[in-house]
């Protein structure tokens, strides 16, 4: 703007010096010039205003019509999830950063007994737990991950251990609950994750398994899958994304079984450049979609927005392999995707002013 302002000045006062200005009027006209070009805003001197911090969270897509959503216990989901917004909440407003607001907001989803991570994981075949988390700072693109873990009060945070302690990426099982131990995670005994909610579940589902087998209607086997993984993706005031995701994984899975939530790229991803992802849903066709690095490649790659991204690869791509489930999604400019194609997915969203949105159903 300067130095366009001294342009106008040489290029006036060359012209009165020749005397091939009329001087009468150059005055008043530099004059003017030169306010016009100093109030107006000029795009390379300022800088674009700082995005506003948000977090996203979901509790898992599936089926949410069934007997099993009773008014109360939509109730008791709805105010946990708004717990949960309000934690990651507290450590934005203050300036924190987004990876510490995932933690704080999925914590409080492992503690419930609700949702399927932490307390309250589905169980394998043989009724066991085994809990996979992740967590990726958009930032660094730094990422740590648990898979097969029994004993961890919060695998989102041995997630980060792993990320912060060690040169790895995903550790799984007896060593990663090693770690745990070394550096005083809370560790539980097997029951504590153990609800009688889950066991009715395994069991239900696995007598319409033997029934299926003889032939029955396998609609009703998928009306039981006891999807409810957690996620989380936020933005924070310094422009940073991050994103983690934490579940007990799918019930009846074959004991062993690792899903996509723990792998970077599949269930969980983050990059400042792109977006932050937290996918729920099917495991096995996230993996083999690597659903959450297919939106931000198609961001990075193709220049196409979050929103499209996102629903391009959940709702055509994800769908028509077969595979259900939805993701949450966040760029750096504070844009939220939260597509699904399933019947419903516990979401939710808390920006700078506090108030927590959440929904369940496709609304
Ligand atoms: N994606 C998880 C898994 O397959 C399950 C879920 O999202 O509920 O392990």
């Amino acid at each position: 703007m300067f130095r366009a302002a001294c342009s106008v000045i040489r290029w006036m006062s060359a012209g009165v010096r020749h005397g091939t200005r009329n001087t009468k009027h150059a005055v008043p006209h530099l004059l003017i010039t030169i306010l016009l070009l100093m109030a107006a805003p000029s795009s390379r001197s300022q800088p674009a205003p700082r995005p506003d911090f948000v977090l996203v969270i979901h509790g898992g897509a599936g089926v949410v019509l069934s007997d099993d959503l009773t008014p109360e216990k939509e109730k008791a989901a709805r105010a946990t999830m708004d717990a949960a917004l309000l934690a990651g909440h507290s450590v934005l407003v203050r300036g924190g950063k987004s990876l510490d607001a995932v933690i704080a907001a999925i914590r409080i989803l492992e503690d419930s007994p609700l949702f399927n991570a932490g307390k309250g994981s589905v169980l394998t075949s043989e009724g066991t737990v085994g809990m996979d988390a992740s967590i990726m700072d958009g930032a660094t693109r730094k990422a740590g991950a648990c898979a097969d873990v029994k004993h961890v009060k919060n695998p989102i945070d041995l997630a980060r251990l792993v990320m912060d302690k060690t040169p790895h990426v995903l550790l799984a099982g007896e060593g990663a609950e090693m770690l745990a131990k070394e550096h005083g995670l809370v560790l539980m005994p097997a029951d504590y994750f153990i609800t009688d909610h889950r066991k009715l579940q395994l069991q239900r589902i696995q007598q319409l398994e033997k029934k299926f087998k003889a032939g029955e209607k396998k609609a009703q086997l998928n009306s039981l899958e006891g999807i409810g993984t957690v996620g989380a993706v936020a933005l924070d005031k310094h422009g940073n994304l991050a994103a983690g995701t934490s579940t007990g994984g799918m019930v009846n899975k074959r004991f062993g079984r690792i899903g996509d939530s723990p792998v970077i790229g599949a269930g969980t991803y983050a990059h400042n450049q792109t977006c932050a992802v937290s996918g729920t849903g099917h495991g096995e066709f996230f993996l083999r979609g690597v659903v959450a690095y297919d939106i931000a490649a198609k961001m990075e790659y193709q220049g196409v927005a979050l929103t499209n991204a996102a629903e391009e690869v959940v709702m055509r791509k994800l769908k028509d392999a077969g595979g259900r489930g939805g993701v949450i999604a966040l760029d750096t400019k504070g844009n939220v995707a939260m597509p699904f194609n399933s019947e419903g997915m516990y979401r939710g969203v808390i920006r700078a002013d506090g108030k927590p949105w959440t929904a369940i159903r496709k609304e």
